[in-house]
C-alpha cells in the first residue's frame, strides 16, 4: 500500500483553494491534518484523487474566536488546540471529553475538528456533539459564504452537503443557554486509537433559571438548584431537594423545573449521526428522574439502525445505545444542575 502520486498545492487564501477544486474538480481533495484521507488513500478507500490542496498556509483558520452567541472554530485547529482552548473548556465540557476519548495524543496533535466532521465517517466521535450542541458548519466558495446545521451537512458516509469547490471553513457552536449541559459517552473496544462501537451524546435544558431568588421564595425552579428550599416554589416548603440532599438520586420531582429541551445523536450506528426525536419529544417537560432517562433511553434505542461488522453486532450496538443513552443523559442532567 501507498500514497499515488499526487500534487500538494499549498494555497495563501481560501479563494485560491476554491479555485483549485474548481479546477481539478473530482480529481482533488481538500488536506486538513491528512489523518483521514491520507489513510483513505493509501487503503486505497478513496481512488482517482490526483492534486490535494492543504489549507496549511491558509491565515485565518488556526483560531478559536468567541463571538457575541457562539464559539467559531477554524478549519486548522487541531484536536489539541481545541482541547487546550480556555473557551471552549468554559462552554463545552463535553467537547474536551469527546476530544480526550478520540485516537491518541499524537494523532491529537494533528487531526483537525473541522476534518472530523467535513470527512463525515460514520464513527466520528464529534459529530453528535456538533448535533446536540446545534453547532452549523460556515461554507466558503472563495466569493461567498453561507452555513448550515452540521446535522444537515453530513449527507451519509464521507459524503457532505459540500459543493464540490466548496470548504468548511469554520464550525459555529453556539453558546449554551442557562441551565444547559451536554454529555457524550462512547464504548470502544480499547482506551486509545480506537474508534466508537457506539456513542451518544445528550443535551438536556431546564427550566428555569439558576439563582432567580434562592432561599427567598424565588422563582419555581430555585428550590432544587442549592437554594435553601424554597419557599415559594412548586416544590413546596421545607423540600430537603435544594438543602444539599443527595442529588445522585434524581427524582427530584417538581420546583426544580422540568425539562424544557433536549437533543440526542448517536454515532457509529448509522450511515450519518442519528437523532433520537421520539426520545426528546418524551422527555420535554418531565422532570428528570432515573426511571424518566432509563424510559427515554429504551425509546432512542429504536432510532438506532446499526450494523454488524468487526467492532461489534448490530444487537450489542442497540444494547449499547440504551445504555450510553442514559449514562449521558444522567451526565447533562448534572452539567445542566451545575454539580
Ligand atoms: C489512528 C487513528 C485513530 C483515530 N481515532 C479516531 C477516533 O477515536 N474518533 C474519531 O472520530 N476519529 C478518529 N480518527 C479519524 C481522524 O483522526 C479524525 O476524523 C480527524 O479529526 C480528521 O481530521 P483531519 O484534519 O486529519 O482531516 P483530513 O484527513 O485532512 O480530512 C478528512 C476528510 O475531510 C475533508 N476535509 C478536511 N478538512 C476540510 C475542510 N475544511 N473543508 C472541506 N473538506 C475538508 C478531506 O478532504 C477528507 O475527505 C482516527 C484516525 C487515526 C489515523
Amino acid at each position: 500500500m501507498h500514497i499515488p502520486d499526487i500534487r500538494l498545492h499549498e494555497p495563501r487564501t481560501i479563494a485560491e483553494a476554491c479555485e483549485l477544486l474548481n479546477r481539478y474538480c473530482d480529481i482533488s481533495k481538500v488536506l486538513a491534518g491528512g489523518t483521514d484521507l491520507l489513510v483513505d488513500l493509501k487503503q486505497g478507500r478513496i481512488t482517482g484523487i490526483e492534486h490535494l490542496v492543504s489549507l496549511r498556509n491558509i491565515d485565518g483558520l488556526e483560531s478559536v474566536e468567541e463571538t457575541g452567541e457562539a464559539i467559531r472554530v477554524g478549519a486548522l485547529v487541531t484536536l489539541n488546540q481545541a482541547s487546550g482552548n480556555e473557551t471552549i473548556r468554559k462552554f463545552f465540557p463535553a467537547m474536551i471529553d469527546t476530544i480526550g476519548s478520540m485516537a491518541a495524543y499524537t494523532i491529537r496533535n494533528v487531526a483537525t475538528v473541522v476534518g472530523n466532521i467535513a470527512g463525515a465517517v460514520p464513527s466520528s466521535d464529534l459529530a453528535p456533539f456538533f448535533v446536540v450542541a446545534g453547532g452549523e458548519a460556515e461554507l466558503s466558495n472563495g466569493e461567498s459564504q453561507r452555513r448550515m446545521k452540521v446535522e444537515d451537512y453530513i449527507l451519509g458516509p464521507r459524503e457532505t452537503a459540500c459543493g464540490e469547490y466548496e470548504i468548511l471553513t469554520h464550525l459555529l457552536i453556539p453558546k449554551p443557554p442557562p441551565r444547559t449541559g451536554i454529555s457524550y459517552q462512547k464504548f470502544m473496544l480499547r482506551e486509545a486509537n480506537a474508534l466508537a462501537v457506539a456513542g451518544v451524546a445528550a443535551r438536556l435544558t431546564l427550566a428555569g433559571s439558576i439563582g432567580g431568588g434562592g432561599g427567598a421564595g424565588g422563582g419555581r425552579d430555585v428550590g432544587g438548584v442549592g437554594g435553601t428550599g424554597g419557599t415559594g416554589g412548586d416544590g413546596g416548603t421545607g423540600d430537603k431537594r435544594g438543602t444539599g440532599g443527595d442529588r445522585s438520586t434524581r427524582g427530584t420531582g417538581d420546583g426544580e423545573g422540568g425539562i424544557m429541551d433536549s437533543c440526542i445523536a448517536m454515532t457509529a450506528v448509522a450511515p450519518r449521526p442519528v437523532i433520537a426525536r421520539e426520545a426528546c419529544a418524551f422527555l420535554e417537560g418531565k422532570e428528570p428522574s432515573k426511571e424518566v432517562f432509563r424510559e427515554a433511553a429504551a425509546i432512542a434505542r429504536e432510532s438506532a439502525r446499526p450494523i454488524t461488522d468487526i467492532r461489534g453486532t448490530k444487537e450489542y450496538r442497540f444494547d449499547l445505545i440504551e445504555v450510553l443513552t442514559e449514562r449521558t443523559l444522567e451526565e447533562a442532567l448534572s452539567r445542566a444542575r451545575g454539580e
